[in-house]
């Protein structure tokens, strides 16, 4: 039987012809002698009339069929559905397969456990709203293609295999087996190769290019994730932030018919963290971050006179409902922070009240007020202790309660630069220096003169895309020159053996005539997961792994035979480890 076109290609404009489509039967619903069948392929759902005392194959659920007739217009339209003008009476209806009784309703609304989905994927899969999610996914790679190739791109893959190379989280290793005790890498970006292109001389590189990294999962991370990446020869940061600009515009407005206003905002890193709290700000509500240091310079309460960093955060019309519980659970997301406590005050009836209250003299009440703005119901949250610390947390409360106050509205945009980065930052439980972006990364030049004295004053050429508090993508202008790039590394700890040893190849092509070059990698699961308004990163990725690391579906990570290990010259540790 010849399918003769798609269920939602047939409209009001092809009634009276005899069609025949495909699919799966949705929903079967018996009116007395009549029937109606919901039968939806990848295009959507048309409803098939079947008369009375027609033959018909026993059709259920999830049965494949095949089914013509001729298209008739409905005597009660369905307006909520793309073909609800239309219907097929039907003439002959086949049946192609059977289908067992599904673990999951296949429809939007899922009350189905995530677990469930995951293991039944396929299944889930074919739920209308996951086969948007992957249109979108789709889409901007067509964007990206054609856009990138207008401007005279190249794509290029980047070996999968690689050398380990410590970019920053931990990476997944694969054993060699012709070479026993060496191991493959698995990339956690195509970093250096794709500055090794520029050195090759491709002057515009991007790839849709799949990325490892063996961190803690969390419902915006997954193991192995796939990121838009792209390298660019010869631009300045202007230019080069001017043309990703127009790729974003073209998201936006080819996906979800949103204008986006070019040129994007840029708020300096030192901006976003006093004002936000959060190098990826969702400016779209207030509450905004105080300085308190200056309020609390004198005060009588040691533990904020002395602090590194005082600050703190209003929110509105919540006094009420502040609790002794509510402020127990904000304690204690302040320990997750590292942080012993935090201060909160109520103010109710023009007065205030809270447990530090008592410690606080009358211009500091003042100060509190004038900073604020405070109103009757609102509260003060006041955190102090290292900056690291205080300002993170404040962001995250800001956050927390930007949400659960409905502050944000749904389908709003909110997209700006975060640009001026600090080359280094310090490891919050380590205190050593790590690389804020990775080590390729440009400083300043105006920043070089601190490279000795004080490197962690030194700001970088890096800018992330922000869009509605997500790091959708971030890049930086790259060190050219060998010399540089040798300092970074001492300055991250490596002697110059060390930087021989594992970026040698890296270092000495430097050498041979590299143009100045920029890139950046926007990341294609969260880009779709903003496009298609979903918080969880599952949702748009085919197959993945759970917040455990497994594919419930696969059961990946399996377990091996001895004889597959042993050809790679690794060997079990027995259970005392030896
Ligand atoms: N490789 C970087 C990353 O994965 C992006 C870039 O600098 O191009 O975050």
């Amino acid at each position: 039987m010849e399918r003769t076109c798609r269920n939602t290609e047939l409209s009001i404009a092809n009634v009276g012809q005899v069609v025949t489509l495909v699919g799966w039967v949705s929903r079967k619903r018996n009116l007395g002698s009549i029937l109606f069948i919901d039968l939806r392929d990848r295009s959507g759902i048309i409803q098939i009339y079947v008369k009375e005392g027609m033959e018909i194959p026993d059709v259920r659920s999830e049965y494949v069929i095949s089914v013509t007739g001729e298209v008739a217009k409905r005597k009660e339209p369905n307006p909520k559905m793309k073909t609800g003008d239309i219907e097929i009476i039907a003439s002959k209806i086949e049946l192609i397969n059977t289908a067992k009784t599904t673990p999951l309703l296949i429809q939007d609304d899922t009350d189905a456990l995530e677990e469930v989905r995951l293991k039944y994927r396929y299944l889930d899969l074919r739920r209308p709203c996951m086969q948007r999610f992957f249109d979108i996914r789709d889409q901007i790679k067509i964007i990206t293609h054609n856009y990138l190739h207008s401007l005279g791109f190249c794509e290029i893959e980047t070996p999968m295999l690689c050398a380990s190379s410590p970019e920053g989280a931990k990476e997944y290793l694969v054993p060699s087996r012709l070479h026993h005790g060496s191991f493959y890498a698995l990339p956690q970006s195509p970093q250096m190769f794709k500055q090794l292109l520029m050195i090759g001389g491709f002057e515009r590189y991007y790839q849709i290019a799949r990325c490892f990294r063996d961190e803690d999962l969390r419902a915006d991370r997954q193991p192995d994730f796939t990121q838009i990446d792209i390298e660019t020869s010869f631009l300045d940061q202007q230019q080069f932030l001017t043309m990703m600009e127009e790729l974003i515009r073209r998201y936006f407005k080819e996906i979800v018919n949103y204008d986006v206003k070019l040129p994007l905002r840029q708020m300096t890193y030192k901006e976003a963290m006093e004002r936000f709290g959060s190098d990826k700000p969702d400016t779209r509500f207030g509450f905004e971050l105080k300085n308190l240091k200056e309020t609390f310079a004198n005060s009588s309460f040691e533990a904020y006179k002395t602090a590194e960093s005082v600050r703190g955060i209003t929110v509105n019309g919540v006094a009420n409902e502040t609790s002794r519980k509510v402020i127990d659970e904000l304690t204690l997301e302040a320990k997750k922070f590292g942080l012993g406590g935090l201060g909160v005050i109520k103010k109710e009836n023009g007065e205030f009240s809270g447990s530090i209250v008592k410690f606080l003299s009358d211009a500091e009440k003042a100060d509190l007020n004038k900073i604020f703005d405070l109103k009757d119901n609102d509260i003060v949250i006041i955190a102090a202790g290292k900056d690291n610390r205080v300002t993170p947390l404040l962001g995250a409360l800001r956050l927390k309660y930007g949400k659960k106050l409905g502050l944000i509205k749904p389908n709003t945009y909110d997209l700006l630069w975060v640009v001026d980065f600090p080359m280094f930052e310090r490891d919050v439980e380590t205190n050593s220096i790590v690389a804020t972006h990775h080590p390729f990364t440009r400083p300043r030049d105006e920043d070089l003169k601190y490279m000795d004295e004080d490197p962690t004053k030194m700001l970088s050429y890096a800018y992330d895309i922000v869009i509605n508090g997500y790091e959708a993508g971030g890049g930086t202008l790259r060190i050219y020159d060998q010399n540089v790039q040798k300092k970074i590394f001492n300055i991250l700890g490596l002697s110059d053996q060390d930087v021989q040893d594992k970026f040698g190849y890296f270092v000495n092509a430097l050498q041979y005539g590299t143009p100045p070059h920029a890139g950046m990698a926007f990341g294609l699961d969260r880009m779709t997961m903003i496009l298609g308004g979903t918080e969880n990163i599952r949702d748009v990725i085919a197959f993945p792994k759970n917040l455990a690391g497994v594919c419930p579906m696969s059961g990946a990570p399996n377990k091996v035979t001895r004889q597959q290990v042993e050809d790679l010259g690794i060997k079990f540790m027995d259970e005392e480890g030896k």
